[in-house]
């Protein structure tokens, strides 16, 4: 009997995964330039953490945790995010002591039990970036030209970054009751699930994806003419820093997030080629959920790239993810063939050169047929002839010709290159 995998947790396999990893090295890069430091974060945390900082009216927190009560009576859960749980290790670790301004970042695995389909997963694995410390617009706008450069050298050609205020404390209330006005006169016309999200999370209303709800939209009240002065001058800002830099970024005024922490600055990348499912990225200012979980009162922002939807915008393009091909392929015959084969390898490898190698006790035809297929440039050939005078012989795969004799059987791979490159030019 097999046991397959479980629904809408996938496997990456080999052909998939240099691409996932060209992705984690590009990022890395442009880490590194923006002065960014790794963060690896649990997968389980305490489900509190997410009730608490996500928010309890959030589809997320009702309907998507995997969270389940461990053997002591501990309600865990699968993490959904990492925002939360970076907030969690900043405050745990005091991170604010040794460094006023932290910047982070993180790749992982997150987990909710969302309805799979194309670019929709329960496993799906993140990179994102936190910043602690500072809440004025410079940093907005870093972090909004720090997302532009990531999916640049991602080769990602088609993103547009939508962008919006969510104001704050102060005037996020009058907004909202601006909106609930709205919503009660509309009242009928939205659907079941907005009906009851008028009173509990009204901002929500904004993005439903219900085809009577969008409808209605453009008649709602816009954050941007309810926000206070300093909340406008702090979006203007960034706008305005983001343009300098000219990076483009799109208004959406009733673009609002599916998490309860963000305020002022808030943020979605969509890109083509992906369905319904056309966020890559997402994230905002959260100021006050550092201090609301347990910590100083600090601001902080941050967004979240989807792995799964970059390498499915990437594979739309028509970008191949290149996989690795050895240089050598040793292909001994016979035991005696087999132990010379063994060394050469090794001393190859510890050279630092991507090396293949078979068993001797297989022919060489169907060793020479694994190496086309891995498109190898070259096969070191070592059987009884080989190791009896001592040297090897290597099949130019391109050339479709043997050279005999080009090197000692203890040759070191510098002057195997050599001696190649040598015959080559003859
Ligand atoms: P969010 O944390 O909801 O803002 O999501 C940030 C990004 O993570 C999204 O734009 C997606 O790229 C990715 N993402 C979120 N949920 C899923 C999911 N269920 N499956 C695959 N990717 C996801």
């Amino acid at each position: 009997m097999k046991i397959p995998s479980v629904k809408g947790f996938h496997d990456v396999l080999p052909a998939e995964s240099a691409r996932w990893a060209n992705l984690e090295a590009s990022a890395r890069g442009v880490f590194e330039h923006y002065n960014f430091a790794e963060i690896r974060l649990p997968v389980v945390e305490r489900a509190d953490l997410f009730r608490r900082s996500v928010g309890e009216t959030t589809d997320i927190v009702e309907k998507e945790m995997y969270a389940f009560a461990d053997r002591d009576g501990t309600d865990l859960t699968l993490r959904p995010e990492g925002t939360a749980s970076a907030v969690r290790a900043y405050v745990e670790h005091a991170m604010q002591s040794t460094e006023p301004v932290t910047k982070l970042f993180y790749f992982g695995p997150m987990f909710r039990r969302e309805r799979p389909q194309r670019g929709r997963l329960r496993q799906f694995s993140q990179i994102g970036v936190e910043v602690f410390g500072r809440d004025d617009p410079a940093i907005d706008a870093e972090i909004l030209v720090l997302l532009s450069d990531l999916l640049q050298a991602f080769g990602i050609e088609s993103a547009t970054i939508g962008v919006n205020t969510l104001g704050c404390a102060q005037c996020r209330p009058g907004f909202r009751e601006a909106l609930v006005a709205w919503g009660e006169k509309h009242r009928d016309e939205l659907c079941g699930d907005c009906q009851r999200r008028l009173q509990q999370n009204p901002l929500r209303l904004l993005d439903c994806k219900q085809k009577q709800c969008t409808a209605l939209r453009d008649s709602a009240p816009r954050m941007l003419d309810h926000c206070d002065a300093q909340c406008r001058e702090h979006f203007e800002r960034v706008c305005g820093l983001c343009a300098a830099q000219g990076v483009e970024l799109t208004v959406r005024p009733y673009m609002v997030r599916g998490l309860d922490y963000y305020c002022r600055t808030a943020f979605e990348v969509v890109a083509s080629g992906l369905g319904a499912q056309n966020a890559i990225g997402g994230g905002g200012r959260y100021d006050g959920l550092v201090r609301s979980l347990g910590g100083p009162a600090v601001g902080g922002i941050g967004f979240a790239l989807g792995m799964e939807r970059l390498a499915l915008v990437l594979e739309a393009q028509g970008v191949e993810a290149a996989q690795p091909v050895p240089e050598f392929y040793v292909a001994p015959m016979g035991e005696a063939a087999e132990t010379a084969a063994f060394l050469l390898t090794h001393r190859f490898r510890a050279a630092g050169v991507r090396v293949e190698m078979d068993s001797g006790s297989k022919s060489l035809k169907s060793q020479m047929r694994r190496a086309g297929k891995l498109e190898v440039p070259y096969v070191i050939i070592i059987g009884e002839d080989e190791v009896a005078a001592g040297s090897i012989t290597v099949r130019d795969m391109r050339a479709r010709s043997d050279r005999r004799n080009v090197a000692g059987i203890g040759t070191e791979v510098g002057a195997l290159r050599a001696a190649l490159a040598a015959e080559e030019r003859a």
